[in-house]
C-alpha cells in the first residue's frame, strides 16, 4: 500500500546548497474550515536553516560573487533579528566565507546560540530607531566597510532578496497549484517574500489577489492604505514589521492589506499546533490569520472555491524560551497557551 511518506521522492540533490528552496506546500484544515475556502502554507521551515530567509541569504551571496565582490575566504556582514543570519552562516560555511552578524539584543536566545553554534561571530547592539547611527542595520554597514574582503549584505535594499522569491517561492507555487491561485498574502519584514512573491504570481496572472498581512507596530498598513507611513501599537512578533519603504518593497503590487494583532496570530500558532501537529513561530500565525481574512473576503465576493496561500516563515524550536514560555507570554501580558498553563 502506497503511504503518504512515499509521495514525491525525488533524486539525489548533488550539493547542500541545493536544499534550500523547493519547499512543500500543505493545505490548513483549520485555517482553511474558518475561511470557508482553501487556505495552503509554503512550509519555508524546511529549508536547512528552518526560516524563509535561507532563500535571500543564497540569492544575496551568489549576487555578491557574481558582481566579483566576494572573493574565496572572503566574509558576509549583515544585521539581522536572526533568521537571515542563519542563512547567511550556512551558505556561507558552505562556500568557505566567514560571517559576522550584528542583531539587536531582544531577539530569541534561541537565535543567538544558533547563530554561535553555526560559527558567525555574532555582535549584539540595543534595539533602537531606525534613524539611529546605532541601528543594527548601520551598525553591520560600518562593520562591512571597515571589514578587509568584507560584502554588506544588506537584505532590506538588496533586491537580490526578492528575486528569490520572484524567480523561486513565486514559480514554485504557480507549479504547485496547477497555476490555480486566487490571492497570496504574507507580512513584511525586509518585504522581499510579499514583493518577489507578488510580483512573479502577477506575472503569471495579474488577476490574484495580493495583501500585505501588517503586525501592530509597523506602518505599512497605513501606508497601503491611506499613503501615510504611519505605526499603531506594537507587537512582539520577530522578523516582520517594517516602519520605511524599502528597497525590496518599492513597486511591490499590494493590492488590499490588513492589519492582525498579537493575540489572533497566536491563536493560529496554537491551533496549528495542537490540531494540526505544525510548530511555528508568531510570524507564521499573523500570516495564516491574513490568509483566513483575505479568504473571506474572496467567498464574500462570490469565489466560493477561492484558494489562498501564505507562508509559514519558520520553526517554533526557535521560540521556546519565548512564545512556548508561560513565564515570558504573561510577562508581555499575553494569553498562555492552556497546555503551558501550570508549567
Ligand atoms: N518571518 C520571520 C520569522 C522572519 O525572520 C522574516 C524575515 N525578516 C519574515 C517573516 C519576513 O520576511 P521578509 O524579510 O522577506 O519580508
Amino acid at each position: 500500500m502506497l503511504t503518504s511518506t512515499s509521495m514525491n521522492i525525488t533524486a539525489p540533490y548533488q550539493d547542500t546548497i541545493s536544499l534550500i528552496g523547493n519547499t512543500p506546500l500543505v493545505r490548513l484544515e483549520g485555517p482553511s474550515a474558518a475561511a470557508g475556502c482553501s487556505i495552503f502554507g509554503k512550509c519555508e521551515f524546511a529549508n536547512p536553516g528552518a526560516s524563509v530567509k535561507d532563500r535571500a541569504a543564497l540569492y544575496i551571496i551568489r549576487d555578491a560573487e557574481e558582481r566579483g565582490e566576494l572573493k574565496p575566504g572572503g566574509c558576509v556582514v549583515e544585521g539581522t533579528a536572526g533568521n537571515t543570519g542563519i542563512g547567511i552562516a550556512l551558505v556561507a560555511n558552505a562556500r568557505g566565507y566567514k560571517t559576522i552578524i550584528v542583531m539587536p539584543d531582544n531577539q530569541s536566545r534561541e537565535k543567538m546560540d544558533t547563530l554561535r553554534a553555526l560559527g558567525a561571530e555574532l555582535v549584539l547592539v540595543p534595539p533602537t530607531k531606525f534613524a539611529d547611527c546605532n541601528h543594527f542595520v548601520h551598525t553591520s554597514r560600518r562593520l562591512a566597510e571597515e571589514t578587509e574582503g568584507a560584502v554588506w549584505a544588506n537584505q532590506f535594499d538588496n533586491t537580490a532578496n526578492r528575486k528569490a522569491h520572484l524567480e523561486g517561492t513565486a514559480e514554485e507555487l504557480w507549479e504547485q497549484l496547477d497555476g490555480k491561485i486566487d490571492g497570496f498574502t504574507c507580512a513584511a519584514g525586509t518585504g522581499g517574500t510579499i514583493a518577489g512573491v507578488g510580483m512573479g504570481l502577477k506575472e503569471h496572472d495579474s488577476k490574484i489577489v495580493i495583501a500585505l498581512t501588517d503586525p501592530h507596530g509597523a506602518a505599512l498598513f497605513n501606508y497601503y492604505a491611506h499613503g501615510e507611513l504611519k505605526a499603531e501599537g506594537s507587537s512582539v512578533a520577530e522578523g516582520i514589521g517594517q516602519g520605511r519603504i524599502t528597497g525590496n518593497l518599492e513597486g511591490a503590487p499590494i493590492d488590499t492589506q490588513y492589519r492582525v494583532s498579537d493575540e489572533e496570530g497566536l491563536d493560529w500558532v496554537a491551533r496549528l499546533l495542537r490540531e494540526e501537529g505544525l510548530c511555528l513561530g508568531l510570524s507564521s500565525g499573523i500570516n495564516v490569520a491574513g490568509a483566513v481574512a483575505l479568504g473571506k473576503q474572496l467567498v464574500a465576493e462570490g469565489r466560493k472555491d477561492a484558494r489562498v496561500v501564505t507562508i509559514l516563515c519558520d520553526t517554533g524550536f526557535r521560540y521556546l524560551s519565548s512564545l512556548y514560555n508561560a513565564d515570558w507570554l504573561r510577562s508581555k501580558g499575553l494569553p498562555v497557551f492552556d497546555w503551558l498553563e501550570g508549567n
